[in-house]
This record gives structure tokens, C-alpha cells and sequence, in this order.
């Protein structure tokens, strides 16, 4: 008899009022005015407690990421879509170093979208975003996304006219096949104030490890920040769908965002409903090989041809 080799991920302690995808959903009347960049909304436990909370769902993450994997091994095509989008210094870096970096690397899908090379200009927008979808079994990392298209290329005009609505469109349109595909989407805005964003640049320039994070362009990013959060505020309003909804993340609080981030990942993993493959052997007869082997180790006879 095979038994079940891990326990089945299953509950722990929690501080939350509501699952986080409640809590942090948003959609078409999202105010970015309004919105508290320091809030911690639904989680009553604090920093140590999230910490707390943090490994238990880095333990049941891992296992899940486990089970997705196996099953795109055995011919399973779902998968999952972490979407991260926020200003320089929101912390999309540290949602990759912290929550994906809990699982194993090898399922796991990551891509960061810069400034488009010269063949991705020859493209449609979302050229690039299409080829870098995870495959089956892998959990994907968009750090930046097919939002930079409605977002620093309308607050810079990159491109002639008002396409903005007919993009919002295209993106829906697309998320909606991805989601059909069997990828869940997981959408996270890192909105941090623009107080903490100047302590954060002012760090990275007050300490020498953190130089090579600090690019003299981020302030023209700051310059713009109005305009920025127009453009987040229009394009989330427009993208939050049934089958890719947006969640605003508070980022000014680097490990709320982190739990929060982690609590959404391990959401759509459990949505999944996940098991193990089934074996495509005889696992009783591969079992006795096992036995025959053991006790022809223990005679002490060489290198015994195992039958099968
Ligand atoms: P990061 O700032 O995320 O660490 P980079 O230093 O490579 O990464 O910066 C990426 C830059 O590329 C950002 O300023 C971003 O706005 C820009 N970018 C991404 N996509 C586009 C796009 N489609 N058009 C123009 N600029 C883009």
C-alpha cells in the first residue's frame, strides 16, 4: 500500500476577516483618491503574526506548486498568472524574492517587461505578453505586464490618438482566453504612497547595496504621478473582470503586501482543487521489484537485473 506522502494542505492560524481576494478586490468604482497606501485591510494580526502567517502559507504554497507541477507533467494544461504592476519601488521585486521565491524555482515562470526591443515594437502590444504565458504546470511572473501599454505609454503618449478604451477591450479580450485556456489570473496593484516611495528612493540612494536599484529616470516617473494614477485608476477600472480581477495591494507596509500577495497566490492554488497524478505503472509490482532488489542487496549479489 502507497501511502499519502505529504499531508493534504489544509487550514492554519489566520488573523483575516475575509479571504484576501475579497478584501482586496476592486473594480469599476475603484478611487485611487481614497485608496490608503498604509492600510492593512482585513488583517488585524500585525507585522510578527504576518510573519507567523507567512510560513504557513509558504509550506502549503509549496505543496500546491508541487501538485500543479506533477499534474502538467501528466498531461494537465492548467496553470497559474501572477500579474504584478506597481510604480519604481512598490515592491514587485520583493513579492518575487519573498512569496514566488517560497516555492520551487523550477515550476515556476518568472518574466519583467522593459522598455520593448526593437522586435517587439514590430508587434502588436501584446506580442511579448502572449509568448512569455506560463505553460501547464507553472506558476507565471509578470513583473510589469501588458498594463505598461496603458500606462506609461499613455502617460508619456507614446502612441498617437486615444486608444486607451479599445486597449482596455484587447486586454479583456485576451485575459479572457488566457483564463479559458485554464490559467488563473491573479492581477496585483502595489500602490504605495508617494511619501514612502521618496523614503524608499532616498534609501536606495543613502546605502551602497542598494545603488544598483536606483535609476535617475525613477523621478521622472514621480514627476508624473498625477497622471500615473489617472491611468491606474481608468486601466483597473476598465480590466477588473469576472475572469481576471484586479486586486489593489497597500504597499507601504512591506510585509502586508508580501502576506497579502502570498494569501492571493495560495487562494487561486487552492481554487484549483488540486491532487496527485495517479500512477501510470503498477505500483504493487514495482514494490516487489523494490523487495527483490533490497534482498539482493542484503545476499550480497552484485548488480541483480531487476525484472519488469
Ligand atoms: P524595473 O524598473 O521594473 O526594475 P527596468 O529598470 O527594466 O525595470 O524598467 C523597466 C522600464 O520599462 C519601466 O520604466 C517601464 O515603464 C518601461 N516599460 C515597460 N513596458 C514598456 C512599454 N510597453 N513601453 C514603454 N516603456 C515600457
Amino acid at each position: 500500500m502507497a501511502k499519502e506522502g505529504k499531508k493534504k494542505s489544509g487550514t492554519s492560524t489566520r488573523a483575516w476577516e475575509a479571504p484576501a481576494s475579497q478584501l482586496l478586490r476592486v473594480g469599476s468604482d475603484f478611487s485611487i483618491g481614497s485608496f490608503d497606501a498604509a492600510a492593512t485591510p482585513g488583517w488585524s494580526g500585525g507585522e510578527k503574526a504576518a510573519l507567523k502567517r507567512m510560513k504557513d502559507v509558504g509550506e502549503e504554497l509549496s505543496e500546491l506548486q508541487e501538485r500543479l507541477f506533477a499534474e502538467g507533467k501528466h498531461g494537465g494544461t492548467r496553470s497559474v498568472l501572477l500579474v504584478l504592476q506597481g510604480m519604481d519601488t512598490a515592491g514587485k521585486g520583493g513579492i518575487v524574492r519573498h512569496v514566488v521565491g517560497m516555492v520551487d524555482p523550477q515550476g515556476v515562470h518568472h518574466r519583467s517587461f522593459g522598455v520593448p526591443t526593437e522586435e517587439e515594437r514590430s508587434h502588436h502590444y501584446l506580442w511579448r505578453i502572449r509568448n512569455a504565458l506560463p505553460k501547464p504546470g507553472k506558476i507565471g511572473v509578470f513583473d510589469r505586464s501588458q498594463y505598461e501599454d496603458v500606462l506609461v505609454v499613455r502617460v508619456n503618449r507614446l502612441v498617437d490618438g486615444d486608444p486607451w478604451p479599445e486597449r482596455f477591450g484587447e486586454i479583456n479580450d485576451f485575459e479572457r482566453e488566457v483564463a479559458e485556456s485554464g490559467t488563473v489570473i491573479v492581477k496585483c496593484a502595489m500602490l504605495v504612497s508617494p511619501d514612502e516611495q521618496l523614503r524608499r528612493l532616498e534609501e536606495r540612494l543613502a546605502r551602497l547595496d542598494k545603488h544598483w536599484k536606483y535609476n535617475p529616470g525613477d523621478l521622472n516617473e514621480r514627476e508624473n504621478w498625477d497622471a500615473y494614477m489617472a491611468a491606474y485608476e481608468d486601466a483597473i477600472r476598465n480590466t477588473s473582470t469576472d475572469w481576471a480581477p484586479w486586486h489593489a495591494i497597500p504597499a507601504d507596509n512591506k510585509w502586508f503586501a508580501r502576506l497579502a500577495v502570498s494569501e492571493l497566490l495560495l487562494e487561486a492554488l487552492q481554487g484549483l482543487e488540486l491532487g496527485w497524478p495517479a500512477a501510470d505503472f503498477d505500483v504493487a509490482a514495482e514494490q516487489s521489484r523494490i523487495a527483490a532488489a533490497k534482498d539482493a542487496a542484503r545476499r550480497g549479489v552484485p548488480s541483480m537485473r531487476l525484472q519488469g
